[in-house]
This record gives structure tokens, C-alpha cells and sequence, in this order.
């Protein structure tokens, strides 16, 4: 094999989602107000190399918000928080800021208002998720967690004629299809969410990942290991054809032996991974002949959030009318520039 029939397709989109743009903004922007040390609640969002650049600026990272010394700022993270988090927090006298993407809070709330219809509530996601958490705590009384389609011999629910299935944001679409139809078997009055649970980061980079996984041997996924939307890109991978797909926090975890044999490599991102570790595994395989890197794109991305509401520079400058302040109760959707707050990440 020569270099001139080694290639390299790369997915569009890849790498960051919009919640996660607005989650690690929302701790700059934090660290900027207060200054350090600036508490997080868990990992901010699910990749190392983050996580180890903002420990580096002066972020505390806690397992709970009991950790976070009386009256200071904690940042609950982009997968969520239950109420009784919320509730912890205002016992410990802490200043809340909630960077919970939009599209997590979307879910919690189709939750508790199908609770408060007196549904239950079936959701589909995995054990441990901190996202999962987070939603099962907005709805204790009515929802269950359903792992999976060997889980749903297991389910009972009190009214098969009044189930709704919700999801995680960040599953693989087949699988998760999977399980609904075994719940459906099992009741068929199942009701589906009134739109898309797996949100639209989570579909369009297991979308281009399909594409390049039909013409790539080797699938490269850049990601953490409990990035749940990087691992499901793994699945993926193997699943529309890509004989091997390997999960690397960046290139020094590539096994130059996944190689051999290979002319064609498939390269996509979690979206909580920058583009930084992707240049850096372009630039490994560029050093083992891998020079002709094209790009398939599966979607384009415009989609943005603004700030949370807490750290928004606009509020104090701005006193709303009754119907401004009508308008804002609706914040998530609120475009926002990637220039407002600096990140360096990218
Ligand atoms: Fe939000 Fe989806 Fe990104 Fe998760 S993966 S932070 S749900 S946009």
C-alpha cells in the first residue's frame, strides 16, 4: 500500500453542541464574575481534556454540593440536576448556577407534567447516567428506568392505557427504537414523547458517522469513556459496516496496530470533545501517510443558547416591562454569538 491510497474522511458535524458551548461559557463567564475557586457540580461536561483545562484556570470540581464551602457559587453541570439538588444547595446558603443544557431541561419538564397527568413514565437511558439521574429526580413517584429491551420484561406500571416513554438525550436512535418496540409490545397504548428526545447534536454525528463508517475500515471516535454520546458513536460505527472503532481521549491512545490493513480511516468527536484533540489525530495519521483527509457532512449546525439567565450581563442593565419579562420566561432559546464569552477550547 502507498501513501497516495491511504485516506482519511472526517464527519460533519462533529465535536462541540451547542449545550456544551454554553456549558463551558457559562463557567468562563463565572470565573470572570467571581473569580477562582469557582465550584462545579461533577464533571462539567464529559471530557477530560476540559475538565483538566479548567481545574487549570481555577475550577473545583465536587461530587456534591455539600462539598462547596457555605454562601460561595456552584455551577450544576450540563447533564442536570433533580430538585432535590436545587433544594441541598439553598439549605447550604450557595449561589446556583445552573448551565443544565436546554435541551436536558426539556425533558424534565415533558416529565413532570406528564406526572402531574398522572402518567407513568418509562424512560429510556442508562443506569448511572448522571443525566438519567437527574431527570428520574423530577419524577420519583411515576418513572422508571428502562436499560435496555432485556429490562422491560421486568416493567409494570399501574394503568397500561396511561404510559409515556421519554428518553436520554444522548442514546444511539436504533437502539433506543429498539426498546420501544419491546415496550409497545408489551403496552400497546405506549405513548411516544411529543417530539425527539435524542437531541439533534446526539442524531446528526451518528448520522455522519454512518456515512463514513460504510466506506472506512477504521472508525476513530474522539471522545471520554463516560461520554455516553461518544461511546454510542462507537456502536454506531460498527454497526454501518466499519470493520474495528476505537474510543481515544486523543491520539496518544491510538494503537498504531489498528492500521494494519487499513487505507481508509473514518474520524468523528463526541460532542463534548474540542477540535484541538481532532487536529491532533489528524496530525498522527498524517505522520503514518494518512495525508488526504476529506470531509463528509452529514448536517449543518446553527443552533446556539445563550447564558444562563444568572449570568447574563443584559439583566442588570435592563429593567423589563411586564411584557419584556413575559418574553424572557422562555430563556433556552434565545440565540446567543460564540463571540460573547471567550473560549478556548474549541
Ligand atoms: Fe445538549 Fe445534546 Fe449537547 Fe447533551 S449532547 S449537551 S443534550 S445539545
Amino acid at each position: 500500500m502507498n501513501a497516495l491510497d491511504k485516506r482519511v474522511l472526517l464527519a460533519a458535524p462533529r465535536g462541540f453542541c451547542a449545550g456544551v458551548i454554553r456549558a463551558i461559557q457559562t463557567v468562563e463567564a463565572a470565573l470572570e464574575r467571581y473569580g477562582p475557586p469557582v465550584y462545579v457540580r461533577h464533571e462539567i461536561v464529559h471530557n477530560k481534556h476540559v475538565v483538566r483545562t479548567l481545574e487549570k484556570k481555577g475550577v473545583v470540581f465536587v461530587e456534591e454540593a455539600a462539598q462547596v464551602p457555605e454562601g460561595a457559587a456552584v455551577i450544576f453541570s450540563a447533564h442536570g440536576v433533580a430538585p432535590a439538588v436545587h433544594e441541598e444547595a439553598a439549605r447550604q446558603n450557595l449561589t446556583t448556577i445552573d448551565a443544565t443544557c436546554p435541551l436536558v431541561t426539556k425533558v424534565h419538564k415533558e416529565a413532570v407534567r406528564f406526572a402531574q397527568q398522572d402518567y407513568d413514565i418509562l424512560l429510556v437511558g442508562h443506569q448511572g447516567h448522571e443525566e438519567v439521574t437527574a431527570t428520574l429526580g423530577h419524577a420519583p413517584h411515576r418513572i422508571q428506568l428502562v436499560d435496555g429491551p432485556a429490562d422491560v420484561a421486568h416493567i409494570e406500571v399501574r394503568d397500561p392505557r396511561k404510559v409515556v416513554w421519554l428518553s436520554q438525550t444522548t442514546l444511539s436512535g436504533d437502539e433506543t427504537m429498539e426498546t420501544v418496540h419491546a415496550l409497545k409490545e408489551k403496552f400497546p397504548g405506549l405513548v411516544s414523547p411529543p417530539s425527539d428526545d435524542i437531541c439533534y447534536a446526539t442524531q446528526n454525528r451518528q448520522l455522519a458517522v454512518k456515512q463514513l463508517a460504510a466506506e472506512a475500515e477504521l472508525v476513530i471516535v474522539i471522545g471520554s469513556r463516560n461520554s455516553s454520546n461518544s461511546e454510542r458513536l462507537v456502536d454506531v460505527a460498527v454497526q454501518a459496516g466499519a470493520n474495528a472503532a476505537h474510543l481515544v481521549d486523543s491520539a496518544d491512545e491510538i494503537d498504531e496496530a489498528w492500521l494494519q490493513s487499513v487505507t481508509t480511516v473514518g474520524v468523528t468527536s463526541g460532542a463534548s470533545a474540542p477540535e484541538i484533540l481532532v487536529e491532533g489525530v489528524l496530525d498522527w495519521l498524517a505522520a503514518w501517510g494518512f495525508t488526504d483527509v476529506s470531509t463528509i457532512t452529514a448536517a449543518k449546525e446553527s443552533l446556539t443558547f445563550s447564558l444562563p439567565q444568572e449570568l447574563r450581563t443584559d439583566r442588570r442593565v435592563q429593567a423589563p416591562t411586564p411584557r419584556a419579562r413575559t418574553r424572557r420566561r422562555s430563556p433556552p432559546d434565545e440565540p446567543c454569538r460564540l463571540t460573547d464569552v471567550h473560549t478556548d477550547l474549541r
